[in-house]
């Protein structure tokens, strides 16, 4: 039995993970597909990333049945040179080809130094950070990229052009969780806006233009408007770079070509993915030099200054508690996955 608190619902993990399992499954995806996809949206909710939690459940469902998105796709991995590998995602969801390909993207970068992962044909719905901590975790630097719809105007426009395209980097460390930052190229990610609306709350200045190019706080004008690059001209060269590395270079659609391309309802459009992973051993000439050591000291000189924090460290913390604390959502969202899961 659910615990409910006013008009939010308390779930534990599992209960997330059984919830968006079951409705995946129950609207035509694999378990394989299912138990990747609700993997990635538990992981969310424990990190207190809410925007990529549950709330994205009944989009990835509407995708499936659409017809879209095809719930029972099997990758298929190939390689593509000594250090780059592929993942054709087979018109699927991202989280199952990207624990394939991350395996084989780590065995590369180990061999290799530096190795490259293409995921083609894939729809993300999820935060980016996941799967550069996996690198992380496994002893690698890791980067990874991918675009989204025309969302964000570029610097001086005011039409969508850019998607949202978030970049992630992880640094492996001895004995704690990677340093990991998941930063989208806009001021803020698409679901955030999305969240304000549905909150009614005003969004904060210089996240978006309206429909004429004049900046508002109105999340529903912003949506209808467009959202702009973090930093100016700055976040908009970081928007430009996504769309180059997870589009034109690995053969995949830049954003406006897949928006121009997607069905429209609701989820996110078929897109290109990038990763990369270093290994750091194979970095320096010799031994005994310790990397990671040596990045200890960055860390420690940052904390020693007062209101600083390490990128990462909310989701580390909201990660001690959801376990055994649970999470909440809006009731009227439980009552919208009970639904879909039947
Ligand atoms: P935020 O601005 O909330 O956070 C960006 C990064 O900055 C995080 O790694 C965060 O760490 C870190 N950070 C925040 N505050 C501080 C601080 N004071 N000191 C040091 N580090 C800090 O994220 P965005 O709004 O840009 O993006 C949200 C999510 O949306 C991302 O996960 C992104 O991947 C996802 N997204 C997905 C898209 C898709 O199409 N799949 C498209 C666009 C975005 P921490 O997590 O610990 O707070």
């Amino acid at each position: 039995m659910v615990k409910q608190e006013g008009d939010l619902v308390c779930l534990s993990l599992d209960e997330v993970h059984g919830l968006a399992s079951k409705g995946l499954t129950q609207n035509g995806a694999s378990s394989e597909q299912a138990r990747s996809v609700a993997d990635t949206i538990t992981s969310a909710e424990r990190d207190g990333c809410k925007s990529h939690g549950l709330f994205r459940l009944p989009g990835y469902i509407g995708s499936l049945k659409s017809g879209k998105i095809t719930g029972d796709a099997v990758p298929v991995l190939s390689e593509l040179a000594p250090a780059v590998v592929r993942v054709d995602a087979a018109n699927g969801f991202s989280s199952l080809p990207l624990e394939i390909g991350i395996t084989a993207l780590a065995e590369k970068a180990r061999e290799q130094g530096i190795a490259a992962l293409a995921v083609n044909n894939s729809y993300h719905f999820a935060a980016l950070w996941p799967e550069a901590e996996r690198l992380a975790e496994l002893g690698l630097v890791g980067f990874a990229f991918v675009t989204a719809k025309s969302y964000v105007a570029p610097a001086g426009g005011i039409k969508p052009l850019y998607g949202t395209n978030p970049m992630a980097f992880a640094w492996p460390r001895e004995g704690k969780p990677p340093i990991v930052f998941d930063q989208a190229s806009s001021a803020s990610a698409r679901g955030e806006i999305m969240i304000h609306e549905r909150d009614g709350k005003p969004l904060p200045e210089r996240w978006a233009i309206d429909k004429e190019g004049n900046p508002t706080n109105d999340p529903t004008k912003a949506l209808a408007g467009a959202q702009l690059p973090f930093g100016g001209y700055k976040g908009g060269s970081i928007a430009l770079m996504v769309e180059l590395l997870a589009g034109a270079l690995i053969g995949d659609m830049f954003s406006f070509e897949a928006t121009a391309n997607d069905t429209r309802d609701g989820g996110p459009p078929k897109r290109g993915e990038f990763l990369m992973a270093i290994d750091p051993s194979k970095c320096v000439s010799g031994g005994g030099f310790s990397q990671l050591a040596h990045a200890e000291t960055l860390f420690g000189e940052i904390l020693g200054q007062e209101g600083t924090r390490l990128p990462s460290d909310r989701r580390y913390e909201s990660r001690k508690i959801t376990p055994t604390e649970g999470i909440t959502i809006p009731k009227s969202l439980y009552d919208e996955c009970v639904e879909l899961a039947g």
